[in-house]
């Protein structure tokens, strides 16, 4: 049975897609993926997700600079990203967030960035979607600091922080999203924390072609393979690939607006 599924997260303007993109792509078809939201990491791959979303109508872009990007963006380049999330076809802002695994962007400059990112996203009325590597503590901080009182409407991307995180983030209105890391047998501890969010929170992704799931663990991910962790997702909630499908591709599309 085909499922309706949404790939929330990947990466498609990457290196590693270039030979075979229309495979990818057919590949993705066939499973059942409806939208592949494809999120830029600095000017030039935003263009990129742009131009991919004008040729594949599968393909939903999202627009920004990625925490580890932050220190090579050109002085104007936000001014481009702020222009471009204006864009109809521009489904939300990012990736933005935190990063103190890799250590060559100052956190100052990457909270100025995750700030604007949290700003345009208010402007446009677009989702926001965070990245948070070893950053945990700074990332909720930055958050509770930037709150305006209305519930924020954006993702934790790959989600595999704690439990104690996961509630303070649905209590600020975000969405969790899980990608292949939860389904990696030691990851006993992520799928507790998964079987714990609200079935209305819930999100599926790839961050192909990073992160391939158990089965291709170490290969080159991509967007069919989101099915492989909306089946675990949907064993540690008990219910259906089917049924799992439905709920994430319904609250992705909630999310980040899309027909
Ligand atoms: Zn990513």
């Amino acid at each position: 049975m085909t499922l309706k599924l949404i790939d929330t997260h990947c990466h498609l303007d990457a290196n590693a897609f270039q030979q075979d993109l229309s495979d990818v792509l057919l590949r993705a078809g066939e499973i059942g993926l409806t939208r592949i939201v494809s999120i830029g990491v600095s000017r030039s791959s935003s263009e990129a997700v742009l131009q991919l979303a004008a040729q594949h109508p599968i393909v939903a872009p999202v627009v920004g600079i990625h925490p580890n990007y932050a220190l090579e963006a050109a002085p104007n380049d936000w001014e481009l990203i702020s222009t471009m999330a204006q864009l109809p076809s521009v489904v939300g802002v990012g990736e933005t967030g935190l990063d103190r695994y890799w250590k060559d962007v100052p956190i100052d400059i990457q909270q100025d960035f995750f700030r604007r990112h949290i700003a345009l996203a208010r402007e446009t009325g677009k989702p926001f979607v965070v990245h948070c590597r070893d950053a945990e503590e700074d990332v909720i901080s930055l958050l509770q600091e930037e709150a305006d009182g209305c519930p924020y409407a954006g993702v934790m991307h790959s989600f595999c922080g704690s439990r104690r995180t996961a509630e303070i983030c649905l209590e600020m209105g975000l969405h969790i999203s899980f990608s292949g890391m939860l389904t990696y047998r030691r990851n006993e501890e992520l799928r507790a924390t998964a079987a714990a969010i609200p079935l209305d929170r819930l999100l599926v992704e790839t961050d192909a072609p990073y992160l391939a799931p158990q089965p291709q663990r170490g290969k080159r991910n991509e967007p069919a393979f989101t099915a492989m962790t909306n089946e675990v997702l949907a064993d540690v909630h008990k219910m259906s690939a089917a049924e799992m499908a439905e709920l994430t591709t319904r609250n992705a599309c909630q999310l980040f607006q899309l027909s």
